[in-house]
């Protein structure tokens, strides 16, 4: 037999298939080891077949299997290929999502513990009262645990019952599964809305379901019985999440719900829990994966059903090398399974709610909440007005006022800033001075916790300087807000008040944000401060009160989505309050409070605030009307940097001339941020009409990238800096 087998090696130049001869236990699917240039190399078998494409002599033959049953399913081969066209990356980076790297690079095997059976009736001497003892033992439990046994009757007691033949040794398989109590599962009955959104699903003729359904309105019932019914059905199923670290509530919900069914994969478990969770799925053990992204990945056969939570999240676009889109590899696999894909969110993306406007997806909306609560009251405060009345605190005087309100009625509030640290600059107010990093062209945030600077982009440190490094002036202000701030001016504000803060800084570890959520969830603290993690998902019922401080931040972020995720940012945070007993409330800080994005979020007008958006985007066009491709060009130095973008400029401004009815912008310039880890930063940025032209622009992008440059291509960038 011959195997048809790719190279473990991320480079284009080996990126086909290479055949070796095998024997039987060579299957499509397995990681074999291969002799490769004087090496011995991992690679895939794609395929195995009879006849090979060369003269026999001149095949070696394989020089390992690994793994039984094959690591890779039928399907990704067809998906491997499709994503290596697609996103012009060679197929051993594809091949790479769809195994834990864990098990590539060799780091984690499977843990087997080792066990007694008892085997023959034997007869012991006298003397050997250990023997007796562990002999007795096992006898009356007829099978044991070699270490615990070991470790009570001693080593050599236990080796000698067993080689006498009294026991026998075997070995099985331990899943290092991480479960934990979560308690028992209350029935539910659905509402006659989950009912009819499950029906619409079931009968659709279309492949794509998008749910648009407000905060609370209980989407999550509907995913959990649409699992369900794929897993009755003997099928299989993938549960995405935008950030599953952040939604404990969500995991303990599955476990409930199905056990060791459900498998979770996130970057959270300890690389032995992550294959193991893996492996429960490739085995068939466990048939519903929950992770986020690269969940879309997880080794399942048979799925009948895929769904993405909060799927306008850009989290969902992965921003290292392929850059997909979890959107169109989750519709690849729903198209190859037969399969239903079905989206939710309150806040759809403008693409996808266009879609489903036009009949391409099946759209299904929930317009009111589970128990028939009104969504929270947003009350705007308009910070102007409070700067003139000479208010220069971080609260507005509706905010303060509801605050102690909430504090006073024994409720709890969250705080929402998108910003860490103290402050965001420290700024020289003699000279002007700004601290920056000296690897990225950004400001550093000042940390109080820590007396220090940081940079958000590196994480590099800095001393927090006592005198400005240029002027040596004393006068060194602390410019825009962070969390720590927020924090601080709480404790000033409200001494009483037990407050808990959550944003990069704090929850590093394992466990980081599940520790501060439970503690929240707990009552241990009145009021949660935190950046956007604080913003997905949650539901604590005890908080009636939202305060958004800074709601324009990102209105004026250089960016066409930038109106797009303003008003799904207030949506998402303003859907935290009120979502039990008590009537929410909501107040959102502004200098614009003018602007129309604000004013659909504050009566929740998603069709008003769409109607609008779209018709922007028709006359301006821009996505869904047209394509933003960035071709980003990287390199060490200006010199290499500027090199590669004068050899890739050429080449696209070539094929502007050729095609120029397919070009509505073309420019090349630096990009926003100039240098990121030390990496010089240009871009060439581009709006197409379609995507036409995109293979070719992939194509330039691979010419021009060397050891000295890095060139590559971002589609509708979810971040411009
Ligand atoms: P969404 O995901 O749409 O924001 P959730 O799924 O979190 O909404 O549901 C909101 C709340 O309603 C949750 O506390 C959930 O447990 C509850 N819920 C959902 N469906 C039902 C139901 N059929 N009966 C009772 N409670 C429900
Ligand atoms: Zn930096």
């Amino acid at each position: 037999m011959y195997a048809q087998v790719i190279v473990d090696i991320a480079h284009s130049n080996v990126d086909r298939i290479f055949e070796y001869s095998c024997g039987e236990d060579v299957k499509a699917g397995c990681r074999v080891k291969v002799p490769f240039g004087g090496r011995v190399i991992d690679g895939f078998v794609m395929a195995v077949s009879p006849v090979s494409s060369f003269p026999p002599e001149k095949i070696k033959p394989v020089s390992g299997v690994y793994d039984e049953p094959p690591a890779l399913v039928p399907e990704c081969f067809d998906l491997v290929q499709a994503m290596a066209k697609r996103y012009r990356v060679p197929k051993a980076v594809c091949l790479r999502l769809f195994i834990p790297s864990e098990m590539r690079l060799g780091k984690v095997r499977e843990v087997y513990r080792k066990r007694v059976k008892f085997a023959n009736e034997i007869t012991l001497s006298k003397s050997a009262v250990k023997q007796q003892q562990f002999y007795d033992f096992l006898k009356a439990e007829g099978d044991v645990d070699y270490t615990i046994s070991a470790d009570q009757f001693g080593r050599g007691a236990v080796n000698a019952v067993i080689e006498k033949g009294g026991g026998q040794l075997y070995s099985v398989r331990v899943n290092r599964t991480p479960t934990g109590d979560c308690g028992q599962e209350e029935k539910k009955i659905l509402t006659p809305a989950q009912q009819a959104a499950l029906n619409s699903i079931k009968n659709s003729a279309q492949t794509v379901q998008l749910i648009h359904g407000v905060t609370g309105s209980g989407k999550t019932e509907i995913y959990l019985n649409a699992i369900a019914a794929a897993v009755q059905q003997g099928k299989t199923a993938v549960f995405l999440v935008p950030e599953i670290s952040l939604t404990p509530q969500m995991l303990a919900q599955l476990r409930r719900r199905f056990g060791g069914a459900a498998a979770i994969l996130h970057s959270g478990l300890s690389a032995g829990e992550r294959f193991d969770e893996w492996w429960r799925l490739r085995t068939g053990e466990a048939k519903i994966a929950i992770g986020a992204r690269s969940a879309i990945f997880a080794p399942l056969e048979n799925l009948g059903v895929i769904i993405i939570d909060e799927e306008h999240d850009s989290s969902y676009f992965s921003e290292s090398s392929p850059r997909y889109s979890t959107l169109e590899i989750a519709k690849l696999r729903a198209e190859y399974n037969g399969c239903k894909l079905i989206l939710g969110s309150a806040t759809p993306s403008i693409e996808s709610y266009s879609a489903a406007k036009s009949g391409q997806y099946n759209l299904i909306t929930l317009t009111q909440r589970i128990n028939g609560k009104p969504l929270p009251q947003i009350e705007i405060a308009d910070m102007r007005k409070e700067v003139k009345r000479g208010n220069n605190t971080v609260f507005s005087q509706a905010l303060r006022e509801e605050l102690k309100q909430t504090l006073d009625g024994g409720r709890q509030a969250i705080i929402f800033l998108n910003r860490r640290g103290y402050s965001h600059t420290v700024i020289c107010q003699e000279c002007g001075y700004v601290a920056k990093c000296e690897n990225c062209d950004v400001s550093l945030a000042y940390h109080s916790e820590e007396n220090c600077l940081k940079c958000h982009y590196c994480g590099a440190k800095y001393r927090m300087p006592r005198a400005c490094p240029e002027c040596g002036g004393l006068h060194l202000r602390y410019g825009g807000t962070g969390t720590q701030k927020v924090v601080a001016d709480l404790k000033a504000a409200f001494p009483k008040a037990r407050v808990l803060r959550m944003d990069n800084d704090t929850t590093s570890g394992k466990e980081g944000h599940y520790k501060i959520l439970k503690q929240f969830g707990d009552r241990e603290a009145d009021i949660l401060v935190g950046t956007q993690m604080i913003a997905k998902g949650h539901d604590f019922p005890s908080v009636t009160l939202v305060g958004i401080l800074d709601a324009d931040m990102s209105l004026h972020f250089s960016d066409y989505r930038a109106g797009e995720r303003t008003f799904q940012l207030i949506t998402q945070v303003s859907g935290r309050s009120g979502r039990a007993g008590e009537a929410g409330k909501v107040v959102l800080q502004t200098s614009s409070p003018e602007n129309y994005i604000l004013r659909y979020a504050v009566n929740y007008d998603y069709t008003g605030f769409y109607e609008n958006e779209i018709a922007l985007r028709e006359t301006t066009q821009f996505p869904p009307f047209s394509l933003i491709v960035r071709v980003m060009v990287t390199a060490d130095s200006d010199e290499k940097a500027l090199e590669a973008l004068k050899g890739t400029w050429f080449d696209i401004d070539g094929l502007r001339s050729k095609n120029p009815d397919q070009f509505i912008f073309l420019n090349k310039m630096h990009s926003p941020i100039k240098k990121i880890q030390g990496r010089v930063r240009y871009q060439v940025l581009m709006r197409l009409v379609g995507d036409k032209l995109l293979e070719d622009i992939y194509d330039i992008s691979v010419k021009h990238t060397s050891s000295e440059a890095l060139v590559y291509v971002e589609e509708n960038p979810a971040n411009l800096s």
